[in-house]
């Protein structure tokens, strides 16, 4: 059995001609699967009986059964942990933001505008995303880094944990807004299959999802980055430095001793001159490790001169790391010192925390490593 969501459309193109059906079948079939998200060969009503039989004996369209799913209490957040065949697991977390006018207070006195429909138009859901089981980068804060390398996922495997989520999202007449591949797994390390997710999605007769509209988190490895700011492709890039000083980051990302702070930043530099696009950095807050206002007063006269914005978030604590995460107080002091100094910072809260939202958790949590 392929997995339908494998196939680029030359693929099933070619894969329909030796089952001699006409040409066009390819595009209905393409259509089918992702502008109506349809599920199963049955619901290919335009398509003859024989060719929805051949479909079912020779393609999947779930490569994955759902293990456990959990909404966070505030029912902001959906977090599916999948089961591969191999009984390798992966996830990938639904998270809504609302509109400011709806949001983050909703009192008697203000109620929000519209609709429930007009609402959820105004809402924002992004989807994270993950790229493979496991990670071989061994960063010590993350509970994927800490369960070690299983394997690359497909780009069909990619593909399709958007379309469980669009599938689910669409009994609701909801769309998701935003892709972010920042699950499992280090996206550069399995670049060719995650870029094939990418285009496939991107596709203008199908998803066509914009390409605006994903974030590619990265470790930070050079030379994917540079290739990709030669592609210049449109897709968002996150680096996750997390530390200034490469004695600090080396302790916390092994990856560090391979490819040291300021080669990363001159790749960064190198995709701003090729895309004129803005790099975000990441920035897991930890207490009294890479949060005090004189990281930031560095951060930032390292980061001066280049396009680019930090995105800080507190620690997500996991059982095999020790460290705490920054309260709020010293994370709006980093925030003020970092933009002061010319450097704009977000500081986002964390989500879903109470279903072990953060990357890899919940597959620690189920098989007890987390
Ligand atoms: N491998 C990629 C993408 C997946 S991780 C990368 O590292 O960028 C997505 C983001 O979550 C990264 O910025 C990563 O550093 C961050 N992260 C991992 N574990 C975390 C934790 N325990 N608390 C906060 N952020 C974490
Ligand atoms: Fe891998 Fe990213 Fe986790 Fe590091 S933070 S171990 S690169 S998933």
């Amino acid at each position: 059995m392929r997995l339908i969501y494998d196939l680029d459309l030359p693929t099933l193109t070619n894969l329909l001609k030796e089952w001699d059906e006409p040409a066009y079948r390819a595009k209905q079939v393409w259509q089918g699967l992702y502008q109506h998200l349809y599920n199963s060969p049955e619901q290919f009503t335009n398509l003859s009986k024989s060719l929805r039989e051949k479909m079912t004996e020779n393609l999947t369209f779930m490569p994955f059964s759902v293990k456990v799913y959990q909404d966070s209490s505030d029912g902001h957040t959906r977090k599916t942990l999948f089961e591969l065949p191999d009984k390798n697991l992966i996830e990938a977390v639904l998270m809504r933001y609302g509109d400011p006018a709806d949001n983050p207070h909703p009192s008697p006195l203000s109620s929000p505008k519209g609709t429930p429909k007009e609402r959820g138009a105004r809402e924002r859901r992004t989807l994270c995303i993950s790229t493979q089981a496991g990670c071989a980068m061994g960063c010590v804060f993350c509970a994927t880094g800490q369960m070690g390398f299983k394997r690359q996922l497909s780009s069909g495997e990619i593909v399709a944990q958007v379309m469980y989520y669009a599938q689910m999202l669409k009994k609701q007449d909801e769309t998701v807004s935003n892709i972010v591949f920042m699950g499992m797994g280090e996206p550069f390390h399995n670049y060719e299959n995650t870029m094939a997710a990418i285009d496939r999605l991107n596709d203008s007769e199908g998803y066509h999802f914009g390409a605006r509209r994903f974030t590619i988190s990265t470790v930070g490895l050079v030379p994917q980055i540079r290739r990709f700011a030669d592609e210049q492709r449109q897709v968002n890039l996150a680096i996750s430095l997390h530390a200034v000083d490469d004695d600090t980051r080396v302790a916390m990302m092994p990856v560090n001793k391979r490819y040291k702070i300021d080669e990363v930043l001159e790749a960064c530099e190198y995709y701003v001159a090729k895309t004129s696009r803005r790099v975000t950095f990441e920035w897991a807050l930890i207490h009294g490790v890479n949060d005090t206002p004189e990281v930031a007063k560095k951060l930032a006269s390292k980061l001066r001169g280049l396009m680019c914005h930090v995105n800080a978030i507190p620690l997500n604590p996991t059982a095999g790391f020790d460290g705490k995460a920054t309260d709020r107080q010293r994370a709006a002091l980093f925030k003020e010192s970092l933009e002061q100094a010319g450097i704009p910072c977000t500081i986002r809260m964390r989500r879903g925390i109470d279903i072990n939202a953060g990357c890899g958790q919940l597959a620690g949590a189920v098989t007890g490593k987390s």
